[in-house]
């Protein structure tokens, strides 16, 4: 039989498998935390977050906090942590079980300080911020004092492009000053958000890609104004997904994130690591959704058998065992190679698993939601709030057609160049 495709005798012997002794002792002391306080505190979490409008920081939190710090399960996720830093330095593989773990109930990763959208804002904080930034907003982040939001979307351009981006940002002596409108600004209604990070032109006549600028803005600087925050499926997260709106908004120019005209390349960088914690935390929240379905059909009974009897419930247990396991699989190979290889070499297994780990999550959730009836689309249990979560998720990370054009275009220049072929570093 022949191929039309370049071979290759090498085989694939970069799969993560082994985690390290430290990941292994930090996993099972998360686990024991989840058991020890972020299970036992859920109900009064949820009764306080719905009492809490968007606010959303119930009183519980600061205790969970308090004893995640306490345990050293503190900013597990930047891998390139300062020493001085608060919190443990671990690898992306070594994080993405503990992730995995925190996925299972939402308000987890924020108790370790582990939360988007300020672990994101941390990283290029932490790479990208001049020495003030540092101090006076990623210090406070790393000590979950303050909350962050990110300023990119705009509601008047197809912002899944992010070159289309046209809030200004002009230089003007030792200022930058901001105009302009975004939508879909996460968090940014809290009142513990103190700092947003805005993407905007600099210079609309560079290169495409050069374009824009990252710059870190106040929360409260004149000019800053939220306008009105549309809902999601209904849901008024806390938080709140509003739109901002910058009105000649002054800031520092040190406040400026890298280089001027260098935004395009801190969103890929943003856009990439930081955000495979969603897929990590998907693979959790899949976990459990599936362990609920498995107790309800073992519990109840329809036309006389256990509805786990049924071969068609049976079926939709396996299809969705199946396909946890084969996400976890990616997620670990893109958090291997993206500690092996770098970020940019394993971008096309950073987009296959943003794909796949919302697709995965989608299909698991709504055979849980099945097989629970009319409660699987109640407030009853977790099911309902995650499927809409999970569905943003195809969306608010970049839409699934955007990643699958840089999957393509990486497959189909292996084809044309000849190439390694078939697997990915
Ligand atoms: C819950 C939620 C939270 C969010 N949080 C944030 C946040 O904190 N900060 C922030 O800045 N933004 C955030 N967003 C916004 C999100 O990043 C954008 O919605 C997303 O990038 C898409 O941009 P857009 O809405 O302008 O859609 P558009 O760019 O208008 O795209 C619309 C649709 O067109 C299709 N499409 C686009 N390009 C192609 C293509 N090349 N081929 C085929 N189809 C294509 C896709 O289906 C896409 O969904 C959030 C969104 C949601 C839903």
């Amino acid at each position: 039989m022949s191929s039309d495709f370049p071979v290759t005798d090498e085989v694939a012997t970069d799969m993560p498998c082994e985690q390290t002794e430290q990941s292994k002792k930090m996993l099972a002391d998360v686990r024991q935390f989840m058991a020890d306080h972020i299970w036992p505190n859920a109900d009064e979490y949820h009764e306080q977050y719905e009492a809490g409008g968007h606010d959303g920081y119930p009183p519980v939190m600061e205790k969970m906090k308090a004893a995640a710090r306490e345990r050293g399960l503190w900013n597990l996720f930047i891998p390139n942590l300062d020493p001085g830093a608060p919190g443990t330095k671990l690898t992306n593989l070594e994080y993405a079980p503990i992730s995995e773990e925190l996925g299972k109930l939402s308000f987890a990763s924020e108790a370790l300080n582990c939360a988007a959208p300020d672990t994101g804002n941390m990283e290029i904080l932490n790479l990208y911020g001049s020495e003030n930034v540092k101090r006076d907003f990623l210090a406070p982040l790393l000590e979950g004092e303050i909350r962050s939001a990110f300023s990119m979307t705009e509601p008047d351009v197809a912002s899944s492009d992010a070159t289309n981006i046209s809030l200004r940002i002009e230089r003007d002596g030792d200022e930058y000053v901001l105009n302009g409108k975004k939508w879909f600004s996460s968090g940014a209604l809290r009142s513990r958000c103190k700092v947003l990070v805005v993407m905007g032109k600099t210079n609309p006549n560079a290169p495409r890609h050069l374009q824009q600028s990252m710059i870190v803005v106040p929360r409260d600087a004149k000019g800053v104004s939220i306008g009105r925050t549309p809902h999601v499926f209904g849901y008024d997260h806390a938080g709140g997904h509003p739109e901002v709106i910058y009105d000649n908004v002054r800031v520092p120019a040190e406040y400026l994130l890298g280089e001027e005209g260098g935004g395009f390349a801190i969103s890929q960088a943003r856009l990439g690591p930081g955000r495979i914690h969603h897929c990590m935390r998907s693979i959790g929240a899949a976990e459990y959704a599936l362990e609920l379905m498995v107790k309800r059909c073992h519990e109840r009974v329809a036309f006389g058998r256990r509805l786990e009897e049924f071969g068609s419930i049976r079926q939709d247990i396996a299809k969705s065992r199946m396909e946890i396991e084969q996400a976890r699989l990616l997620v670990l190979k893109a958090a291997h190679m993206m500690d092996t290889v770098g970020n940019k070499e394993a971008r096309r297994e950073i987009a296959m698993i943003k794909v796949i780990a919302p697709n995965m999550l989608l299909n698991v959730l709504d055979r849980a939601i099945q097989a629970h009836g009319g409660a699987g689309v109640s407030q009853d249990t977790f099911l309902a709030g995650a499927w809409v979560g999970a569905r943003t998720l195809r969306i608010a990370d970049g839409p699934d057609e955007v990643h699958k054009i840089l999957i393509a275009k990486n497959v189909l220049r292996r084809y044309h160049s000849g190439e390694k072929w078939d697997f990915g570093n």
